[in-house]
């Protein structure tokens, strides 16, 4: 499917699916444009979410059929899906709904981590599948994979588990557990600092990419603690780009090869 039409932004409406830092940053560069209209949605999962400038909506859009009623109501003429790498439900709608609807869409994604000698990373699927491996790896565990995916980890009596979240975990937790509430970027000096006063000696990441959440990584190659590191699910749209300034290139000038990608 083409890029949406390049003849100049007036009358143009565009659905920013956001909830990340690439998505607020795409949208304080597009609403400079004149004419152009940009809509970013966000979920509404956190209480007190970071909001993109310009408009915003709130809220799911009720599954496909919800997600194409919207498109089709405003009349919107390009999708930027800059949701989070793992955020893979709405990935999907969007590219069944863009497709229905006869919307063109783009995927932004940051590129995933790439290891370096020194890294001892063991890649797993899943959170189930972090959970199986844990037990051969470690004693006391740094989880970060965000407050909504504890409970795979809740049955592991015998492990000690540092959970980091930016709002305090709602589901099941491991009987040994602190909570630690924080919001990045951090840094890889306070990382190790924190490594070493909780004794961890595994980390569970989810593969999200990006410069805010990597002194982690940084940290566990230079304690040389190992790092299960759960993969993204895989959700192929038809265009995809993985920086804000191509993404702001495909709305304008409505390709991806002009975009530079
Ligand atoms: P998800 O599992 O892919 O989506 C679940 C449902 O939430 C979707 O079907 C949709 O509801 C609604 N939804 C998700 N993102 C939306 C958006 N940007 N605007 C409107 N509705 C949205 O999503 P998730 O993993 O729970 O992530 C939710 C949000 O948090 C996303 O915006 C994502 O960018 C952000 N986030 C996620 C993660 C992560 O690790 N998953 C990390 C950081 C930020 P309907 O079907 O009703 O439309």
């Amino acid at each position: 499917m083409p890029g949406p039409d390049a003849s100049g932004a007036a009358g143009r409406v565009v659905l920013l699916l956001g909830g990340t830092a690439e998505a607020r940053v795409l949208a304080a560069r597009l609403v400079e444009v004149p004419g152009l209209r940009v809509v970013s949605s966000l979920a509404g999962r956190t209480g007190a979410p970071v909001l993109p400038v310009g408009e915003t909506r709130v809220g799911g859009f009720g599954g496909v059929p919800g997600l194409v009623a919207w498109l089709r109501a405003r009349a919107a003429t390009a999708v930027v899906d800059a949701t989070h790498p793992f955020a893979a439900r709405i990935s999907a709608n969007a590219v069944a709904a863009c497709a229905e609807a006869d919307v063109p869409l783009l995927r932004l994604q940051r590129p995933g981590w790439t290891a370096v000698p020194g890294d001892r990373w063991y890649p797993v699927d899943s959170a189930d599948e972090a959970a199986r491996v844990l037990p051969g790896l470690a004693r006391r565990v740094f989880l970060t994979t965000g407050r909504l995916e504890t409970a795979p980890y809740a049955h592991l009596d015998d492990l000690w588990f540092l959970l980091r979240s930016v709002e305090p975990p709602t589901g099941a937790l491991p009987r040994a557990c602190e909570v630690l509430l924080s919001r990045g970027p951090f840094t890889v000096e306070n990382e190790i600092a924190l490594l070493r006063d909780r004794r961890i000696d595994a980390i569970v990441t989810k593969d999200s990419g990006g410069a805010l959440t990597a002194a982690k990584l940084t940290a566990a190659r230079e304690l040389g603690l190992p790092v299960v590191l759960i993969r993204r699910p895989e959700v192929r749209a038809p265009e995809q780009v993985t920086d804000t300034a191509a993404a702001a290139r495909w709305v304008l000038t409505g390709s991806a090869a002009a975009a530079g990608t």
